[in-house]
């Protein structure tokens, strides 16, 4: 073997040849280990340092990296640089992932999924941070803590509790939308490359005119949308915990490229007060036949990582990561998430994530924030306070201005949202199990109920279950009444008699 066969030699961090990959310092051959031997006492001090905190929502993801290209003129619309021509294409990074389960947790749990897009602009870095559905179980911040807690693990014995999901949902009706979704097998979808993406938020977009509309995003899968039943979705979680990245990974490795098509809905700015649903809360959808999503563009993945901790990992996404011409929207739970995502990652990965490969703009970044733990890019010895006189950056209003919206003054204090005249708890997830989904789609959302809900659910809660099914639609709460064994006339009668009272009770109001 020659020297130039032989691998390279092993080093320190700092680059000194190691001096052995195999054998400790010791006095002797069974004499103790010098504590100076800072090769090794090295390695395990940077393994023992291997991880940061996991993220508390959406710890388990994978990622890959692609692009967007502009396939329709939306110039009409919005003045973003990178929505600024037909066949503009711009780098991306997309995260996916799970929302309740920790990193090792089973991909095909029945979960909402992320769907993070980080976009390489020349005008900095756009970040669309959405889900696989196009609504929310809560409309409000204050809730979010809360409903999440629901979601994760009890206290005393460390496990999870559907009685805990189900008593956060049935207390919280605003949360029937999203949960009827979640129960339908797009809970459980067969990849990530068969699912949606939807920005679920209402968002804002100004043209070069100063034109401002409001604007949904939905990313439509190319593959076609694809769910597993409950019973598949159970049986891969022994198969592969892992399905979902290897999926991803194995179809990028072999040249076939997940795609979908943004379409987007937009509303004229001054609709939104008189619209029939209040257009900010995030529980409800707009109705594609009140505003039809208009073809934008196409996200392609065609790169894999090359290291997962750098890229997907470390990868962090921020909603306050708006580009010009595009702006936020009265939507309490997105403004909320502005604050709340820069802030974990601050915490998570460190106050200078934004500087990590995987998170640095593509351009010229010129701020006043300086120093801090692992800083590496720096600006030299420029001013590092504005207003200067010595050649620091200074604002630019015309490009950078906030999209703002006329606000009416009114008393501090704690309010609901506004109702506008359809808005309703229930009312989209009834017209979605009446007028969207097929038979079958209703069968399988009442079995995944009353599987869910037989879970360690005790005889008060599945009343109340049956009870919000009942409110979304009395036949579905009928159903789910039966599949539950509360139907009139089973061997709990006290409990029968209450589920028959409930269902007929919404019968008799719908
Ligand atoms: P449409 O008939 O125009 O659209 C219904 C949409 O529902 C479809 O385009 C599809 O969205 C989605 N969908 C189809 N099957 C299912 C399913 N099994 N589970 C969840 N979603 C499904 O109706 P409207 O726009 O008038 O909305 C009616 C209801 O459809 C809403 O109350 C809402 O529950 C649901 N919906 C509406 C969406 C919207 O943005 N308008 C988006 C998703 C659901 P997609 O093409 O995005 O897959």
């Amino acid at each position: 073997m020659t020297d130039d066969s032989k691998p390279p030699a092993s080093t320190t961090d700092s680059g000194i040849p190691a001096p052995s990959d195999e054998y400790s310092l010791t006095v002797g051959p069974a004499g103790p280990i010098a504590l100076h031997d800072h090769y090794v006492v090295q390695k395990m001090q940077h393994f023992n340092r291997e991880r940061v905190p996991e993220r508390v929502v959406h710890a388990k993801g994978s990622g890959a990296h692609g692009f967007f290209e502009v396939t329709e003129d939306v110039t009409q619309f919005t003045k973003a640089g990178f929505l600024a021509a037909v066949g503009k294409r711009t780098p991306v990074f997309a995260r996916f992932s799970t929302v309740a389960g920790e990193q090792g947790f089973p991909d095909t749990v029945r979960d909402p999924r992320g769907f993070a897009l980080k976009f390489y602009t020349e005008e900095g870095n756009y970040d669309h941070v959405g889900n696989n559905t196009p609504v929310f179980f809560v409309r409000d911040p204050s809730k979010f803590q809360d409903f999440i807690h629901s979601q994760k693990r009890l206290p005393d014995t460390g496990m999870r509790s559907n009685d805990m999901q189900w008593d956060f949902w049935t207390l919280s009706p605003e949360s029937a939308h999203q949960v009827a979704i979640l129960m339908s097998d797009r809970g459980t979808p067969r990849t990530l490359r068969n699912m949606n993406g939807y920005s679920s938020h209402t968002y804002s977009w100004v043209n070069a005119g100063g034109d401002r509309f409001w604007v949904k995003y939905h990313f439509k899968t190319v593959q076609g949308p694809e769910n597993f039943t409950d019973d598949e979705a159970k049986a891969m979680t022994a198969e592969d915990p892992d399905f979902h990245r290897r999926d991803l990974r194995t179809a990028i490795d072999a040249g076939e490229c997940p795609e979908w098509q943004l379409e987007m809905q937009i509303m004229p700015f001054a609709e939104a007060g008189d619209y029939r649903f209040n257009p900010f809360d995030l529980t409800k959808v707009w109705p594609h036949g009140d505003y039809p999503p208009i073809v934008v563009g196409r996200l392609v993945l065609d790169r894999n990582p090359e290291n997962f901790f750098a890229e997907v990992e470390q990868s962090s996404f921020n909603p306050s990561n708006l580009v010009p011409g595009i702006g936020l929207s009265p939507d309490k739970m997105l403004m909320a998430r502005t604050f709340s995502y820069h802030d974990t990652h601050l915490h998570r990965v460190g106050p200078n994530y934004e500087q990590l490969p995987i998170n640095a703009p593509k351009v010229e970044v010129r701020s006043y924030n300086k120093d801090g733990a692992m800083t590496y890019r720096h600006a030299g010895a420029q001013p590092v306070y504005a207003p200067n006189s010595y050649g620091g950056p200074q604002a630019d209003p015309a490009r950078g201005a906030d999209l703002g919206w006329p606000v009416d003054a009114g008393e501090l204090g704690r309010y609901a949202y506004e109702k506008h005249r359809e808005d309703d708890d229930f009312g989209q997830a009834g017209t979605l199990y009446r007028e969207v989904m097929s038979d079958v789609d209703r069968e399988h959302l009442v079995t995944n109920i009353v599987s869910h809900a037989s879970s360690e659910v005790g005889d008060e809660m599945q009343l109340r279950v049956i009870a919000y099914w009942a409110n979304v639609d009395p036949e579905l709460g009928a159903r789910v009444a039966a599949g539950l064994g509360h139907e009139n006339g089973s061997s709990d009668g006290h409990a029968s008699a209450q589920a028959a009272e409930l269902v007929a009770g919404r019968a008799n109001r719908a």
